[in-house]
């Protein structure tokens, strides 16, 4: 078997997902997010510039030009420092991430866009430093180079304070008899024609998500332990091991009363549940006019703006639709230029938009609330004004929450899009997959990070997309309230 890095780590995680993703490639379910990758690239391209001057081995097909190229570079400088550095040792492959030759001497640099470190990154860099050391090289330090949470861009970005340099040598060498064994037992169990028994266990979803989990479960009878919303999967996994897997065999085991209600509501196919008293006791609180805020907001790996952090939300659109004392409704938005930094105009617009005192509504507040109070830390002018947005804020997902109001339909969940199809099942209007292009938060930050790099065209096209998107979000809500309105009406 040829093995590389990121095969070494799929079977250390589970050795069947990597016979299924060579053998039933079919198989695998998506759950990759571009943005992720995106980032994943841009962190690499800094933490080469890290080390300065650098000699790249451009990525190949042929693995044995890489190998070549490798060898040239490493041949013809004493001291150098060499990115994508390609090895392989018995059929073993793997391309360092910056490696530094000092004379006879080499260092290890694995690269994470991430903000910590994970055991996996561990034994990642300790295969690598197993095939270098194997082919003869004295690898005398091994490095996972990673982000720096901490790190607040201010003027020019300092590479040294974004990235940390976690030394793992120690365990690397530690490590070195395991891999050995590990590439032994990988090579054995890929010889497998059948496809091997194997039950999931925790290692479905750590370090990650297994993208073969839908196939590994699809003859489970549904719905099962795996579909109880908020249930950790430590304890799904838990019962699972007792044999307590469909809703029928949980229905009497004594379990947190919210999954209980669940699984009660789907097997008996129960009416709505409307605690009246506490949904009128919510409705109180609501005081006309109203302002229905939903904030999106795109992530940077590596910050291009001041004041930014590794990963923070950026909001760079929202929508807002209104409902006056009169119970008129009208809509305003904002979504900014691509490829500038939002926050300033947004802010700005933000406060001619939504007057001092007025009921702010969100759905899961505490997301607007973080935005805005960023925003007010920011901007000394509109901090009072902001603030006064950020404490005067309700949040419509309090009845859901707490099930003041439920259906078997929200499937234990209290997310809006859940909640949304279940309270207006037929309603093509408040359907977010009739909608263009964008569907999802995710999409929307995607579509922003992508637009300016567009032709114009297509970038009124996305730009009409995201606001028909974020305008939804916000006209749901209003839909929610009247519905919540309605049945309290009803019931009365
Ligand atoms: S779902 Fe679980 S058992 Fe199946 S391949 Fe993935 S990790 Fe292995």
């Amino acid at each position: 078997m040829n093995l590389s890095k990121s095969k070494y780590c799929n079977a250390i995680q589970c050795k069947k997902m990597l016979w299924l993703d060579t053998f039933l490639p079919a198989e695998k379910g998506e759950i990759s997010n571009q943005a992720i990758l995106d980032n994943g690239t841009e962190v690499g391209i800094k933490a080469k510039e890290l080390f300065g001057t650098y000699i790249d081995i451009d990525f190949q097909k042929d693995l044995s030009v890489m190998l070549n190229d490798t060898k040239k570079a490493i041949e013809s400088n004493e001291n150098a420092i060499i990115t994508e550095a390609s090895f392989d040792y018995n059929h073993n492959f793997c391309s360092v991430d910056i490696l530094r030759k000092m004379g006879e001497k080499y260092e290890i640099y694995e690269v994470k866009s991430s903000t910590e470190i994970k055991d996996i990154y561990k034994e990642d860099a300790s295969y690598q430093h197993y095939v270098l050391t194997k082919l003869g090289y004295n690898v005398v330090k091994v490095f996972i180079v990673y982000l720096n949470s901490h790190y607040i861009r201010k003027g020019e970005l300092d590479l040294n304070s974004l990235f940390i340099k976690e030394d793992i040598t120690d365990f690397a060498k530690e490590r070195s008899l395991t891999v050995e064994n590990n590439i032994q037992e990988i090579n054995e169990y890929m010889k497998q024609k059948e496809e091997p028994r194997k039950d999931i266990g925790i290692y479905c979803t750590k370090p990650y998500d297994c993208p073969f989990f839908a196939y590994c479960t699809k003859k489970l009878e549904k719905p099962n332990i795996f579909d109880i919303r908020g249930m950790r999967f430590s304890s799904k996994i838990k019962y699972y091991n007792q044999g307590l897997i469909s809703f029928q065999d949980l229905l009497n085991e004594k379990i947190n009363e919210k999954y209980k209600e669940q699984i009660d509501f789907e097997i008996n196919k129960k009416e709505d549940k409307v605690e009246k008293e506490k949904i009128k006791e919510f409705l109180n609180t609501l005081e006309r006019p109203l302002y229905f805020l939903d904030f999106e907001t795109f992530q940077q790996a590596i910050p291009m703006y001041d004041d930014i952090s590794p990963y923070e939300q950026i909001p760079f659109q929202y929508s807002l639709h209104i409902i006056n004392e009169k119970n008129e409704l009208s809509h305003k938005e904002f979504l900014a230029e691509p490829n500038i930094d939002p926050r300033r105009k947004l802010a700005e617009q933000l406060v001619k938009d939504i007057p001092l005192d007025v009921c702010t509504i969100a759905y899961n507040m505490s997301f607007e609330k973080n935005v805005i109070k960023k925003l007010a830390s920011l901007y000394s002018d509109l901090r009072e004004h902001l603030m006064n947005i950020h404490n005067h804020m309700k949040d419509l997902m309090i009845p859901f929450y707490n099930r003041d109001y439920y259906s078997k339909d929200m499937q234990g969940s209290y997310s809006i899009k859940y909640v949304l199809p279940a309270l207006f099942p037929n309603d093509p209007s408040l359907n977010y997959h009739e909608l263009e292009e964008v569907h999802n938060g995710s999409e929307a930050m995607n579509a922003y990070i992508n637009m300016g790099n567009l032709p114009i065209g297509k970038q009124q096209e996305l730009r009409k997309n995201l606001l028909k998107y974020c305008e939804l979000d916000t006209f749901a809500m209003v839909k929610i309230l009247e519905k919540l309105q309605e049945i309290i009406e009803k019931a009365d």
